[in-house]
């Protein structure tokens, strides 16, 4: 049997322009994760602490998968590594597992990397005897990931992409208010994407009175609720996503405070790529 380092990336892959996949060796991580949970990384004793979905896991391998975006210096950083590097830190499981029980009919609707995140929750739920719908969505067709995966966890599968260049042209949320309107009957959604996906996904599904899921995506610091960075508005309370979370009931959650929040440090975040990459 191979030896691997604690915390080395085993496997790479390249899934779209600027979006990862990497397997990494953490035995205790990978024997312990649930579909909805998270790791924090850090890339270099100075590094920043981000929050990564775990999107797969493989307990016999001591595995875990991550999928990442670049869009600033760590997930940079993260990127550059190759496989036989090893990542400063991984902390986690972290974050309250997926509520998995058979409801009946899930759907399942992911937007952009947020699909890698929806795929273990797809995942259990159809092991956990659900009639899984899932929707995904990109802004172009080279852009989408997952698509064989989550074909394999889905009943159906439905593909947008906001130019037409495969599938449904339109929004995610644009399938689900078709599906809602069909009349199928829908015991839940479960959406994961970017904020104003699930924003609208929350407002396609409120009328309809079907209770609706979405990991939130806040900026994030210590992960263990000590900080206070990740705190978000739920129900008019504050909650915070790493302890709370990040796991919320949509048509509670104070979606505008969110993005407001996500955008707070956005010039500086521009600023510290442009350095990195110069
Ligand atoms: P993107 O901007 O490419 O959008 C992906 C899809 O979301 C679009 O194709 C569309 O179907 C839908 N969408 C976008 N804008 C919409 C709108 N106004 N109304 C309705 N639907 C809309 O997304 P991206 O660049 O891949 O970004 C992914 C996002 O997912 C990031 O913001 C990341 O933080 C988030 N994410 C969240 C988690 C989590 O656990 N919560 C995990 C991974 C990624």
């Amino acid at each position: 049997r191979q030896l691997f380092r604690l915390n080395e990336i085993v496997e790479k892959k390249e899934l779209a322009p600027r979006i990862k996949e990497i397997k990494v060796y953490n035995p205790r991580i990978a024997a312990k994760a649930r579909a909805g949970q998270f790791v924090i990384v850090k890339v270099g004793e100075e590094g920043e602490r981000i929050p990564l979905t775990i999107a797969d896991w493989d307990r016999e391998k001591g595995l875990i998968t991550i999928v990442f975006q670049e869009v600033g210096v760590s997930t940079y950083k993260l990127g550059r590594l190759g496989v036989g590097d090893v990542i400063t830190d991984v902390v986690g499981p972290l974050g309250n597992p997926s509520e998995i029980e058979k409801f009946g009919t899930v759907v399942c609707v992911g937007g952009g990397v947020g699909i890698a995140a929806i795929y273990p929750m797809a995942k259990e739920l159809k092991k956990a005897g659900n009639r899984v719908i899932s929707i995904i969505g990109a802004r172009n067709k080279d852009l989408l990931i997952y698509e064989e995966e989550m074909r394999r966890v889905s009943d159906e599968l439905r593909i947008t992409t906001d130019d037409g260049s495969k599938g449904r042209k339109g929004f995610v949320s644009d399938e689900l208010r078709d599906l809602l309107n069909s009349g199928l009957k829908v015991d839940r959604v479960i959406a994961v994407g970017p904020a104003i996906m699930m924003k609208t996904c929350a407002d396609v599904t409120r009328p309809f009175n079907v209770k609706t899921i979405v990991s939130l995506n806040s900026l994030m610091l210590c992960g263990m609720g000590m900080c206070g960075a990740c705190r978000v508005e739920v129900g008019g309370k504050t909650r915070f996503v790493c302890v709370d979370g990040p796991d919320f009931d949509a048509h509670q959650v104070n979606f505008d405070v969110l993005i407001k929040r996500l955008n707070a440090y956005k010039a500086e975040e521009q600023l510290a790529l442009k350095r990195f990459l110069e």
